[in-house]
């Protein structure tokens, strides 16, 4: 067989490999079931946008992708580390060996900043990446100026997260998540604390990460313009379950299923 030809198709499989994915997840807390036999899987480099009602379990998606939430049953990878292996009797969770190697490709933004209020801009920035990757003081700041300067910044290094505004102290946590070079970055209503006038600027940041065509993100919003413009896809969530999910031109404005018509009518 032709060579080229036959490693045509192993190259296409695994630049398909989803970078994300879990298999029959399901997630209890307590008598609560919030993710039922959950699956959902995120291509490299994919944008993608998950929408719907409070409680839905959105977070919940995220929070186990950042190893803060174990699960009971299922599979979840990412980037094909395995999160499931029992950990004793308990839930799933990650071995520790594969949680350190999955806490170094995944960063989180949160709605609430938290970024550390007794360290400097620039020591937020640079914590990690000295701590986890043991790159030396003076690489972590280098690495950390050019990041504060890519989200306008830079000028900011010495104060502390209480002396900027919300907008600025997100740019903060959005530059600090990606100082560890995540190959996935995960948003959880990174906007939905601040005043109105301070949105503008930090979607203008996630705007400009979403052209880049390596990161994968998973963004939970309530933007619906914002998402409609980034996201390669769109999926609704409803009690637990994606209910329906496409490109986001269809799905704003020809949505299949009652559920979604029925919340992008109360939202937009
Ligand atoms: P969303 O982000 O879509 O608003 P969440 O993932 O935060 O939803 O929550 C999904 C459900 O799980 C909700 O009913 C919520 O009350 C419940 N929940 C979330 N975190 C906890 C927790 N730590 N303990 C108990 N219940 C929780
Ligand atoms: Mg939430």
């Amino acid at each position: 067989m032709n060579k080229v030809l036959a490693q045509q198709p192993d190259a296409a499989s695994a630049a398909a490999a989803p970078v994300i994915e879990f298999r029959n997840v399901t997630k209890r807390f307590g008598a609560l079931t919030v993710l039922d036999d959950f699956n959902f899987a995120v291509a490299p480099g994919e944008k993608v946008t998950l929408i719907g009602p409070s409680g839905s379990g959105k977070s919940t998606v995220l929070r186990i992708l950042m190893t803060l939430e174990p699960f009971q049953e299922g599979q979840l990878t990412l980037a094909g580390i395995p999160y499931h292996e029992p950990n004793g009797k308990g839930p799933f969770r990650a071995s520790d060996r594969h949680l350190h190697q999955i806490r170094s490709h995944v960063g989180m933004v949160f709605q609430s900043f938290n970024l550390f209020p007794h360290m400097s801009v620039l020591r937020n920035v640079t914590e990690a990446p000295a701590a986890v990757l043991g790159l030396s003081r003076a690489e972590a700041e280098c690495r950390a100026i050019d990041l504060l300067r890519m989200v306008g910044l830079a000028d900011k290094k010495d104060h502390y997260p209480a002396q900027l505004s919300g907008g600025q102290q997100q740019r903060v946590a959005i530059a600090r998540a990606l100082a560890m070079r995540p190959r996935v970055l995960l948003f959880d209503e990174p906007t939905s604390a601040l005043d109105p006038q301070l949105v503008g600027e930090v979607l203008g940041v996630i705007r400009n990460l979403a052209s880049e065509h390596d990161l994968t993100m998973l963004l939970v919003t309530h933007e619906m313009r914002f998402a409609r413009e980034v996201s390669d896809r769109v999926c609704f969530f409803d009690k637990g379950r994606i209910v329906e999910e496409g490109e986001p031109e269809r799905i704003f404005t020809a949505p299949a299923e009652p559920r979604t018509r029925e919340f992008l009518q109360s939202v937009l």
